[in-house]
């Protein structure tokens, strides 16, 4: 029996699968349960962009593209950063297309980081970009986000988190899975510390259209930002093409050019048809996006006034399309919470510490779901906490 421990890399080893993925693997041996669990969209990709991808296959466009991707595309992007933040990339050599937001995390951290380096990662956050930096040999310096700062990351504890290791700062906003996002204000601090160092912001903006409120700002905005940050954007969660795996990278030219190297040799290039689709959604698919942002507003305070009516304190999340309630005072770790929850009550959300250890006393419930659907989850939980209430 061939000993498979000594073959594989020990840091792949090492390190722990998804913690939302658990969940959803018990969510798939069981019936009859409403499910709060997933990060997409449960909207269909709009019509005139599915078209677009049919379109381009009826008519043979079935070859690889160019590595950065489709001229057209890195141009509306280019056009898109411009009229939504007033960023200039060129498509030429600051812009290219990936297979989701999650290659573009990728590729921008492995081009940053190397072994013994430092990474600032605020917590809670997705699951991913820990795991990488792990697989860099890279070293992760948590911030424990606070919910008394609405779980926002400041510029002090940022500046506290720098030494002379540290090459990159990740930040996650609008946030998964907290839904916190960050002002110009906030930005503009967190600037001031950065400014004069050599670190790397690595925004990762996939939620940057959906927040509730006020407009997204990237912090590329901020003078002197543009030059040290890489954008890791997407269309999985504005345009509910999650399944269409299709993101982008748009940072400075230096970067781009090593960053490319990487993805080049790993992929090649992103889904033709997924371009021809982008296309479409960035020229004609604003009012789509308008439509699901106002319908994830109505579902956003639907849940959250359902969950305070039942006792439940809960940060009023600004972005993205999740709740992060706080269910520290019924006594049970988050995974018991949410395991007894699922298995009692036939309800499934995330535990808090699926996203790290500070995520401890909370849970992340998605409410990209429809109302009846919400309205049914809510039924549930009420009579989870009445349980646990009637037991104390
Ligand atoms: N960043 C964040 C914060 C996310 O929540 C997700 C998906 N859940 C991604 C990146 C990856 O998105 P994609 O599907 O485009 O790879």
């Amino acid at each position: 029996m061939l000993d498979y421990s000594k073959m594989l890399n020990k840091t792949v080893c090492g390190i722990k699968p998804s913690g939302i993925r658990k969940f959803f693997d018990m969510l798939s041996t069981m019936d009859d349960v409403v499910a709060l669990t997933v990060g997409q969209p449960d909207f269909i990709t709009p019509w005139h962009i599915r078209e677009a991808a049919i379109e381009s296959i009826e008519k043979g466009k079935t070859y690889y593209t160019s590595n950065a991707g489709t001229p057209e595309l890195r141009l509306e992007i280019s056009k898109y950063m411009k009229r939504r933040f007033n960023l200039d990339y060129q498509p030429k050599d600051e812009i290219f297309v990936t297979v989701g937001g999650s290659e573009a995390i990728d590729v921008a951290m492995r081009a940053i980081l190397a072994p013994g380096d430092e990474v600032i990662l605020p917590q809670p956050a997705f699951v991913c970009y820990e795991p990488i930096a792990l697989m860099q040999g890279a070293k992760v310096v948590h911030i424990n986000t606070k919910l008394e700062n609405k779980f926002k990351v400041t510029a002090e504890e940022i500046k506290a988190a720098i030494t002379p290791k540290t090459k990159m700062l990740i930040l996650p906003f609008p946030n998964n899975p907290t839904g916190a996002i960050l002002t110009r204000e906030e930005l503009e601090d967190i600037a001031r510390v950065i400014k004069g160092t050599n670190i790397c912001v690595l925004s990762d903006e996939i939620y940057a259209e959906l927040t509730y409120g006020m407009n997204h700002v990237s912090i590329a905005e901020i003078d002197g930002m543009w030059e040290r940050t890489i954008i890791a954007s997407g269309f999985a969660k504005a345009y509910a093409m999650t399944g269409w795996r299709l993101g982008y990278v748009c940072a400075p030219a230096p970067l781009v050019k090593e960053m490319l190297k990487i993805h080049q040799y790993a992929i090649m290039c992103a889904s033709t048809a997924s371009q021809f689709a982008a296309v479409e959604a960035m020229q004609n698919g604003d009012e789509d996006v308008e439509y699901m942002r106002a319908e994830y507003n109505r579902r956003r305070v639907f849940l959250l006034e359902g969950l305070r009516k039942i006792g439940i304190e809960c940060f009023e999340a600004e972005g993205a399309f999740y709740l992060y309630p706080n269910i520290g005072k019924f006594g049970l770790t988050s995974e018991e919470f949410a395991d007894r929850l699922l298995y009692e009550h036939r309800c499934a959300i995330v535990p808090g510490t699926a996203f790290g250890e500070s995520g401890e006393g909370f849970a992340r419930i998605s409410y990209a779901y429809s109302l009846k659907h919400l309205a049914q989850a809510l039924e549930r939980i009420e009579a989870f906490v009445k349980k646990l209430k009637d037991n104390k």
